[in-house]
């Protein structure tokens, strides 16, 4: 068996199918049928009453930061140890990211940490689920209640995921999925804002197409990008869509084999299969080296690498950006747990494509590498 890719996306249902109506009516742009009846399925597993389509799940995130209204010096607290477009949603609206650390285990920011943080230009909290487990989804909610703020809930890798039994990308004032392909539903790229409020959903829709006046055509009284999402990118989503539970349900299926076969191998700390609020999907397969090894995530990927296994490093933190420091961002700031996730944690190959004999494969492969990593 060659290289192992660290992620396959699974796209033999009706997606050709699909694509080749596409191609037969002619209807390939945003303007095309399936755009609708995608945010229509797709805010329906939400369990939200309005669904905007967009080009990827950096500009949902920045569509949905500038529609509820966060604006040049507001605050929005979110956590250290997350992707930077959760940062760049805030920053490029002149908003300042506030950061707090992560628990150790679920990967998620901790909500503890989080009342300390606001203050009266406290704006938001954008609510991240990271890697599989949603954040303390209850205790967010409370806090954002309790002082008025708003919630941007990002459940870009939570399709089909639950808190409490409720749908992620229920929660909160707004809510965003992304579907690059390694997410659990793929449109090649993509993303999706949901709300319930009619109000957020109608500025999305404008701010994904260039703010294009309503009344006359051509004509603009705002800048915004054109982040429209195509009928070829919906009808990958719809087929998709179709898969969605059997796609959770094989996800878990792979967590729980890595976990098996991983239990006792020394070195690493591995994801934990439940909460008290939901069982995790295992966005992709990720681990974190123990206390007691020395090396770091980047040197472990390198030598995965070279026993032919795609792997990748965790997440970078956000106040650890060359972008935000050289900007004065974040001056001296620590968080211990985020900082640690981002040197040790690394996920291996996890796609929905993978076979059992290809996971056997990179079982053998990695623990082959674990005996090296001191
Ligand atoms: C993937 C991801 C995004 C960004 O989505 P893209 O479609 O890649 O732009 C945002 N937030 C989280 C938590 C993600 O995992």
């Amino acid at each position: 068996m060659g290289f192992i890719p660290v992620n396959e996306p699974l796209l033999n249902g009706n997606e050709k199918k699909y694509l080749c109506e596409c191609i037969d009516t002619g209807w390939i742009s945003s303007e095309g049928p399936f755009v609708a009846e995608f945010e229509r399925q797709m805010s329906g597993i939400a369990n939200r009453q309005y669904g905007i389509a967009v080009s990827n799940g950096t500009a949902a995130l920045e569509i949905a930061a500038r529609a509820i209204g966060i604006q040049e010096g507001d605050e929005v607290i979110m956590p250290a140890f997350t992707i930077i477009s959760c940062a760049m949603a805030v920053t490029k609206l002149g908003g300042v990211p506030v950061l707090v650390d992560s628990d150790l285990y679920t990967w998620n920011m901790k909500a503890e940490e989080i009342e300390e943080k606001i203050t009266e230009r406290t704006k938001a909290i954008m609510m991240v689920h990271l890697y599989g487990l949603p954040a303390n989804v209850d205790k967010i909610m409370e806090l954002a209640k309790k002082h008025h703020l708003k919630v941007i809930e990002d459940a870009a890798e939570m399709h089909g995921q639950t808190y409490k039994g409720k749908p992620c990308g229920s929660f909160g004032d707004v809510s965003v999925f992304s579907f690059y392909p390694n997410k659990h539903i793929t449109t090649g790229e993509g993303g999706m804002v949901v709300t319930d409020d009619e109000e957020v959903a109608a500025r999305c829709r404008l701010l994904r197409n260039l703010c294009f006046r309503t009344d006359v055509r051509y004509v603009h009284d705002e800048i915004s990008d054109n982040y429209r999402f195509t009928n070829l990118q919906a009808a990958v989503g719809l087929a998709q869509i179709e898969r969605l539970s059997e796609f959770v349900e094989r996800k878990r299926t792979m967590g729980r084999y890595y976990t098996q076969q991983f239990s006792a191998m020394p070195g690493v700390i591995l994801p934990i299969p439940q909460t008290e609020y939901a069982k995790n999907i295992y966005w992709v397969y990720g681990m974190v080296l123990a206390q007691d090894i020395q090396m770091s995530n980047r040197e472990v990927v390198k030598l995965l690498a070279e026993e032919g296994v795609g792997s990748r490093t965790f997440f970078w933190c956000m106040h650890e950006q060359p972008v935000y420091q050289k900007e004065g961002l974040f001056q001296n700031e620590k968080y211990e747990n985020a900082e640690y996730l981002a040197r040790k944690g690394f996920y291996i190959p996890s796609g929905l494509a993978l076979t059992e004999n290809i996971m056997e494969e990179v079982v053998k492969r990695v623990k082959k590498v674990m005996e090296k990593v001191k």
